[in-house]
């Protein structure tokens, strides 16, 4: 990767007490996958007026927090990476944590990340300014204006443990699967793992045969298929480095083995119980404790949770020193862990693998939009968002991996990468308006995209396949999965839609200079145009209108 390198710098606005405060384009909140992304193609866009605004001391999002024994990716590390920063270095075909955390840190130093990057700076809150037409973002260390905000905090950067009466009573040592204490010695304890989905499955193994017991609290077993795990060999890697096509072919074919799969998860659950039989042969080889066998096999259809990927897990959980306990934690009392089914295990440690806030993100209680609700009021009855990026009423924002883009099968940074595109065409058409304007979503094309989303639905697995799982959201629905191809998601987020927006721009008179005084227009004269039909979307796209901005704004 070459490395590419300019640094930019936000420009002045003064703030009602007359403090000069730092005004960027565009504020991007989070530096995983998705922020790293969005910086880079900002850049690529030719937008070098921007800040990456993130809470921890270093990048990396989830590659950074989950530092858990085992912690790797379950889909091949050729697909989940950047199209535009190929790593022929991988050195599994599913790679671990550090060498993932590695590549993140590697592209925000090969593409010249690191000036626009302010680190312990989380977003407290932000809120819709309605008259000068931009967020104000207050972070812990300085609030800062942007004409646009990407989101992207991640749907599973906040672990979630849950309300288990008596936890405070425990005194051994408690902590999240994303929150690893490296200090805490788990040689010869007795270990409780909460939890049997991704991250838990990929711990169990690694910590079994150090811990005096593991007793593993399982709610609902997963279905857990092989792992085509294999070390990627030196001539693979020098192919790779040396003629890239191979790489890409090697995406290539990855990618397109997974999109065949998709219209079996959303059109003919029926087709699954194939891979099925695969699943239950590959619990069967390792498990031969027939009591076992039967705690381990999942009662509803394979794929309606996370299809999990192990060549380890079952032998694991067959043990002499490992214990699965078929029913969920209800109680702690002191040392002892109370299942639901009465079942008491001593513990020196409990170790929670209970996943995420994924459909009550916090981020979303802290954006204010223009009518002075959160983001997290609206989505009360269930987040929605416009192609999964945009919010009716929370103009020129938008969320990197949005209600219903998660997949069950493939790389989110296909889908990371899809909204970048619209990321950066938002971008383009808002900067055809010359001066201050805004693009908020309209609430009809807003439903209209949900409703239909939320009627294919209702034949996917996740909707039919009879379990309950992290994809709904407290109403039982699902909010969170894309039900399409990754390549139909790139076309329906290739462009940016004008009809589906309300825009507004601000009147002459509202451009602010750098260190003076605003005249702003108070938001009702704001002039509101309704955006009409794609026709005249696409002209407005070619024919620039008047600018509204003028002397001393600086735009890059
Ligand atoms: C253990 C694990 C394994 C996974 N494996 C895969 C896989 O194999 N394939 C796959 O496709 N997906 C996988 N995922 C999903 C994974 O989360 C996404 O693929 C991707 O990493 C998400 O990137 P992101 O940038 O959107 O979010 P994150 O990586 O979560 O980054 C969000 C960032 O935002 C920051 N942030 C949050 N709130 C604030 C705030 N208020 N202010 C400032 N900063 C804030 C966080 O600190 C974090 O750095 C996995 C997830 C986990 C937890």
């Amino acid at each position: 990767m070459a490395a590419e390198r300019e640094n930019g710098s936000g420009s002045g606005r003064v703030s009602e007490s007359g403090r000069a405060r730092e005004h960027v384009r565009v504020a991007v909140i989070g530096s995983g996958f998705g922020g790293l992304g969005a910086a880079v193609r900002l850049r690529r866009a030719g937008i070098t007026d921007f800040v990456v605004l993130e809470r921890r001391d270093s990048v990396g999002g989830t590659w950074r927090d989950n530092s858990y024994p085992g912690c790797a990716c379950d889909v091949p590390s050729h697909l989940y990476s950047f199209s535009f920063a190929p790593n022929p270095d991988w050195p599994r075909t599913f790679s671990g944590q550090s060498h993932i955390q590695a590549y993140l840190e590697g592209v925000a130093d090969t593409f010249g990340l690191r000036p626009h990057i302010r680190l312990d700076s989380e977003v407290i809150r932000m809120s819709w300014d309605t008259e000068e037409l931009h967020w104000v973002v207050e972070t812990e260390r300085a609030t800062l204006t942007a004409d646009f905000v990407v989101s992207a905090t991640g749907p599973l950067s906040d672990p979630k443990i849950p309300d288990i009466p008596g936890l405070d009573s425990f005194e051994g040592k408690v902590f999240h699967s994303a929150q690893w204490d490296h200090d805490y010695d788990l040689r010869g304890k007795r270990v409780v793992m909460v939890g049997t989905g991704a991250s838990a499955i990929q711990i169990v193994p690694v910590i079994a045969p150090d811990v005096d017991r593991l007793t593993v609290f399982q709610r609902t077993p997963p279905w857990v298929m092989p792992r085509v795990d294999r070390r990627i060999t030196g001539p693979e890697r020098w192919l790779h480095g040396k003629v890239p096509a191979t790489g890409a072919l090697r995406r290539g074919v990855l990618w397109g083995i997974r999109e065949l799969q998709v219209g079996a998860f959303t059109k003919h659950p029926n087709q699954l119980g194939l891979i099925e039989k695969l699943a239950s042969a590959h619990m069967k080889r390792a498990v031969k404790d027939p009591e076992l066998r039967r705690k381990l096999t999942p009662d509803y259809r394979i794929g309606c949770k996370r299809i999990l990927l192990s060549n380890s897990y079952y032998p694991a959980l067959a043990r002499p020193n490992v214990d699965v306990v078929a029913s969920g934690l209800a109680e702690v009392r002191g040392s002892t862990l109370v299942a639901h089914d009465g079942t008491e295990t001593e513990a020196d440690a409990i170790i929670f693998g209970t996943g995420f806030h994924v459909t009550d993100m916090p981020i979303a209680e802290r954006i204010k939009g223009a009518n002075g609700t959160t983001l997290a009021e609206e989505w009360r009855e269930g987040m929605k968002a416009l192609r999964g990026c945009t919010a009716s009423g929370f103009p020129n924002f938008m969320t990197v991996i949005g209600p219903n883009t998660g997949l069950g099968n493939s790389s989110m940074i296909l889908i990371i990468e899809s909204q970048l595109n619209y990321m950066v065409d938002f971008l383009e058409q808002l900067g055809t308006f010359g001066g201050r304007a805004a693009f908020d979503p309209r609430p009809a094309a807003v439903e209209a995209w949900n409703d239909h989303i939320q009627d294919r639905m209702r034949r996917t697995v996740w909707s039919t396949g009879g379990c309950d799982s992290w994809y709904l959201d407290a109403n039982g629905r699902n909010t969170t999965v894309w039900p399409g191809t990754t390549g139909e998601f790139r076309r329906v987020t290739k462009r940016l839609d004008l009809s589906e927006y309300d825009v507004q721009r601000a009147p002459s008179g509202t451009a602010t200079a750098a260190g003076t005084a605003t005249a702003s227009a108070p938001a009702s004269a704001a002039a509101t145009t309704p955006a009409t039909a794609p026709a005249q979307s696409a002209a407005a796209r070619s024919k620039r209108p008047e600018p509204v901005a003028t002397a001393g704004e600086e735009r890059s």
